[in-house]
């Protein structure tokens, strides 16, 4: 299995390499040559398989033989034994029709664990393999950098330095990054918002002598990695209530399409999923887009489900490329475009491929707060305010003979601030609870690059 760009100026590359690249050098993303195909005889003997051993299955389709079966299978068991479930991904009933798969167990209580616990793992053993170091420099507005933080605190051949915005996270979000005391962890937080912290590690990627000199690699939810890891819960969780016969639909709380696309990637390998109902919060291009047929970013919002508050989907040029049938010259124009206009309208055609892939709800943020009212007294179960926007796009687009999974992304615990308005009053895991009594250890700096790269090359 070789990787290519969705704009096709890269030659096709291994999954190593592939995962190293992270962004295409040609500016695009990088997808499989082929998606491979697997039978309904295969999907029967899957369906006995744990998690890992699952895991191990589908990541095996997507590199060959690059990394040899027995170190893949430990990669992967270190991966998942972090996780507090014995299931990894625990399946929730709440009625006939709705599902929650529970995507949280990991150690910071986000469903990016899922992945960063993995690519964690999998920078440490390339590192070890190819005598290399690995710098990882990553900004965060919350959940991505305390996941891929816990992901490498304490390994060998890789430093991680992660920038936040100063005091604009959640308080646990805070202390899941500052209170961890390994030396090869960095936080800065930066005196600006989650956009000056892009910024500015777009500024330093893009000083080629300076990210090579340093080995800078990236941990967002573009590497192709991120997305192989989360395809295995979809056929996890849809192996537990297949055999009833139903139509099975999948709800995504959604924000730079990384998760949805997996979910899509799934079924374009043969799992037969339903619906796919892509939930945005206000912060809706997404569903504009799958409603309307134009991909043009808003203004942005505040809300109460801060991880899915994006206006431009870092992951969506993936569907594109699907969209118009692996053709990297079209998508090569549309986002020429896109930069020059601001926006992307597709046609009639395309638009109706579209609705047959997606269905999508944009949820406003007294509705969310209202399905987390309504799911609690109804099902006593506490939605946090990403996986309600999940739950209100479901009640709103399933049929009453489908069954709808809805993911959930996070642990009401991380987004208390949100549960505190409707008084409700939830009690913290014992993990979170203890981060009050940590030393915290960050250093605030201001916006400006030059500040930040003289604290890197202090810590590389
Ligand atoms: C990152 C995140 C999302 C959005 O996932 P995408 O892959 O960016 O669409 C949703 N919920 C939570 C809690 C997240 O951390």
């Amino acid at each position: 299995m070789r990787y290519i760009s969705t704009r096709g100026q890269v030659s096709p590359i291994g999954f190593t390499d592939a995962i190293l690249m992270g962004l295409a050098d040609d500016g695009g993303l990088l997808v499989p040559e082929h998606i491979p195909q697997v039978s309904d005889a295969t999907l029967k003997q899957w369906q006995r398989l744990t998690y890992p051993e699952l895991a191990l299955e589908v990541f095996s389709l997507y590199m060959n033989d690059e990394i040899p079966r027995e170190d893949l299978k430990k990669l992967v068991d270190d991966s998942y034994s972090t996780f507090r479930h014995e299931d990894v991904t625990p399946l929730r009933r709440l009625d006939d029709g709705r599902y929650v798969l529970e995507l949280f167990h990991g150690p910071t209580f986000a469903f990016k664990d899922i992945a960063l616990q993995f690519l964690g793992n999998l920078y440490s053993y390339v590192s070890r393999k190819t005598n290399s170091i690995i710098h990882i420099l990553g900004a965060t507005s919350g959940d991505t950098g305390a996941s891929a933080i816990e992901g490498v605190r304490g390994k060998e051949g890789i430093r991680i330095c992660i920038l936040h915005p100063h005091q604009k996270v959640s308080k646990v979000q805070e202390l899941q990054m500052t209170t961890v005391d390994d030396v090869n962890v960095l936080n800065l937080a930066v005196e600006g918002t989650f956009d000056d912290c892009q910024r500015i590690i777009k500024e330093l990627f893009a000083d080629v002598s300076f990210k090579h000199q340093y080995h800078l690699r990236a941990i967002n939810s573009i590497n192709i990695a991120r997305i192989l890891a989360q395809t295995v819960y979809y056929f996890y969780a849809y192996f537990q209530i297949a055999n009833a016969g139903h139509k099975i639909n999948f709800s995504i709380p959604t924000g730079n399409f990384g998760d949805i696309f997996a979910g899509y990637l799934a079924q374009r390998m043969g799992l037969p999923i339903h619906k796919l109902i892509l939930a945005t919060n206000e912060n809706n291009i997404l569903a504009r887009f799958v409603n309307e047929g134009v991909y043009q970013p808003g203004n942005f919002r505040g809300t109460y489900s801060p991880s899915m508050d994006i206006q431009v989907a870092s992951n969506f040029e993936r569907y594109l490329f699907y969209l118009y049938g692996e053709d990297a010259d079209t998508i090569t124009s549309l986002m020429t475009q896109f930069k020059a206009e601001g926006r992307i309208v597709i046609t009639e055609d395309a638009l109706k491929q579209v609705q047959a892939d997606f269905s999508a709800y944009s949820v406003k943020n007294e509705d969310c707060l209202n399905t987390i009212s309504e799911y609690y007294e109804k099902y006593d179960y506490l939605l946090d305010p990403h996986t309600a926007c999940g739950a209100a796009a479901s009640d709103k687009l399933a049929e009453s003979d489908e069954v709808t999974v809805v993911l959930a992304t996070a642990h009401p615990a991380k987004f208390d601030e949100a549960i505190r308005l409707l008084k409700i009053s939830q009690s913290y895991p014992r993990q979170i609870e203890e981060l009050f009594d940590k030393l915290q250890i960050q250093t605030v700096v201001s916006g400006i690059s030059e500040e930040i790269k003289e604290q890197l090359v202090k810590f590389f």
